[in-house]
C-alpha cells in the first residue's frame, strides 16, 4: 500500500458495522426504527454500508435533507428549527416527515405538506445535557413547543412527535426514568400520535450499554401507546468508527516537550474545542509525556496532554479516535491549513482515498 498523505480521515467499515449491528438488534428485538442525524455524519461515500442496517435519515436543513434523500435513501425526515417558504417547497416533494419546531410554523405550512407525515417537537422541559451550549431545554430554548395548550390545539393535525432530550446519555437507568417522565406529562398526545421520535444522544452502541434492557424498555413503550418509535442517532451510529491521522511536523519545548501536528483541533475537530474535550488518541500510554498541538497560530490549538509508550520524533505518526462525529461536517479553512483527506478502509480490507481536498478548493470556498 501506498502512504497516503496526512492529514487525513480513516474510516474504519469493520468497525462502523460494529454499531450499525447492534443498531439493526434494536430493531429486530423492540421494533424501533432509527434514522441517520446528519448533522453529526454526512460521509455519504460509506452510506450504501449504513443504509442497509439503518431506516433513513433525520435532518437539520433542506440541503441536509436532499442529501439524505439522494445518498441514503429509505425514509427522509425533515426537521428545521425554521423553514423558510422555499425550503418547504422542495421539501415537499423528498420527504416521508416534515417536523415542525413550533406551532406557528406548522399552521403557516400545514396545507402545503398535510399530504405527508406531519409532526410536531416538543420541548419537556427536561434533558440529559451537561452542556448548555446544547442544552435543548435551557431557559429560553426555542427548541420544541413548550405549551400543552397549543400542542393540544394542533393534535388533529399531526400524526407524530419529536423529542430530543438526551444527549450523550449512556446512563439507561437516566434514560428509562426520563422516558415514563415523558409518559406522564404527555400520556394523552400518546395516545393519539402514531409515531413518536425519542431523538439523538442515547449511547446505545456503547459496549458497556445495556442494549437488552433498553430495548425491552422500547417495546413495552411502544406496545403500550401503539405507537412507532424512531430514534436519530448520530454520535452513536459512527462512534469510534475513524481516526484523524497525522504527522509530527516539529518537537518544540516550553517547560514540556510539544509536538506540533500536520493537523488542527479548530478547523479539524472543531467539537473538542467548543466543549473543551481532551481528543482520545490511539496509542499505548507510557512515561512520555507530550502536549500534542495543532499548527494553527491560535494559542490554545491543542488536541491533549498524553503519557506515551513511545517517544515521538518528527514524522511520527499521530492518530486522534473516535474522529467521526461532529468533525467532517464541520471542518472549515481556517488558517487555510490542508485540509484532512476522507479515507475509508472498506469492508473487505481496502483502503480508497474517497476525498481529496486541494490549494483550489480553498481558493473556491472564498470569494
Ligand atoms: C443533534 C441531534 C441528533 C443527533 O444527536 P447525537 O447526539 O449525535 O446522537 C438527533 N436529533 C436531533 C433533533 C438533534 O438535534
Amino acid at each position: 500500500m501506498v502512504k497516503i498523505e496526512t492529514p487525513y480521515y480513516l474510516i474504519d467499515e469493520s468497525k462502523l458495522l460494529k454499531n450499525l449491528k447492534k443498531i439493526d438488534y434494536v430493531k429486530n428485538q423492540s421494533g424501533t426504527k432509527s434514522v441517520l442525524a446528519l448533522k453529526c455524519f454526512s460521509t455519504w461515500s460509506v452510506f450504501d454500508l449504513m443504509n442497509k442496517y439503518m431506516d433513513g435519515t433525520t435532518s437539520s436543513s433542506l440541503y441536509e435533507a436532499k442529501l439524505g434523500h439522494e445518498y441514503f435513501g429509505k425514509e427522509t425526515h425533515a426537521f428545521s428549527v425554521a423553514y423558510s417558504k422555499d425550503d418547504i417547497k422542495q421539501l415537499k416533494n423528498i420527504s416521508d416527515k416534515v417536523i415542525f419546531n413550533s406551532v406557528s410554523q406548522l399552521k403557516m405550512f400545514y396545507n402545503e405538506v398535510r399530504h405527508l407525515k406531519v409532526g410536531l417537537r416538543i420541548n419537556p422541559g427536561f434533558s440529559y445535557s451537561h452542556f448548555d451550549l446544547a442544552d435543548p431545554a435551557r431557559k429560553y430554548s426555542r427548541l420544541g413547543s413548550n405549551s400543552d395548550k397549543e400542542i393540544m390545539s394542533v393534535l388533529d393535525k399531526i400524526s407524530g412527535i419529536m423529542f430530543h432530550y438526551n444527549c450523550e446519555n449512556d446512563n439507561f437507568k437516566n434514560f428509562s426514568d426520563m422516558l415514563d417522565r415523558l409518559a406522564l406529562k404527555y400520556e394523552l398526545i400518546l395516545k393519539k400520535v402514531e409515531w413518536i421520535s425519542l431523538g439523538g444522544g442515547i449511547y446505545l452502541t456503547k459496549e458497556e450499554y445495556p442494549i437488552d434492557k433498553f430495548c425491552r424498555k422500547l417495546k413495552s413503550f411502544s406496545e403500550k401507546y401503539n405507537l412507532q418509535i424512531y430514534l436519530e442517532p448520530g454520535e452513536a451510529s459512527i462512534t469510534n468508527s475513524c481516526e484523524l491521522v497525522t504527522t509530527v511536523l516539529d518537537i518544540v519545548k516550553n517547560e514540556k516537550d510539544i509536538a506540533i501536528v500536520d493537523s488542527s483541533i479548530e478547523p479539524h475537530m472543531l467539537d473538542l474545542l467548543i466543549y473543551r474535550i481532551q481528543a482520545k488518541i490511539s496509542a499505548k500510554a507510557g512515561k512520555n509525556e507530550y502536549i500534542i498541538a495543532g499548527r494553527s497560530c491560535l494559542a490554545g490549538d491543542i488536541f491533549g496532554t498524553y503519557k506515551l509508550a513511545s517517544k515521538l520524533k518528527i514524522g511520527s505518526t499521530v492518530r486522534f479516535a473516535d474522529a467521526a462525529g461532529y468533525t467532517m461536517v464541520k471542518k472549515n479553512w481556517f488558517n487555510g491549513l490542508k485540509m484532512p483527506s476522507i479515507v475509508v478502509k472498506r469492508l473487505n480490507g481496502k483502503v480508497e482515498i474517497v476525498k481529496k481536498f486541494l490549494y483550489n478548493d480553498y481558493i473556491k470556498s472564498l470569494s
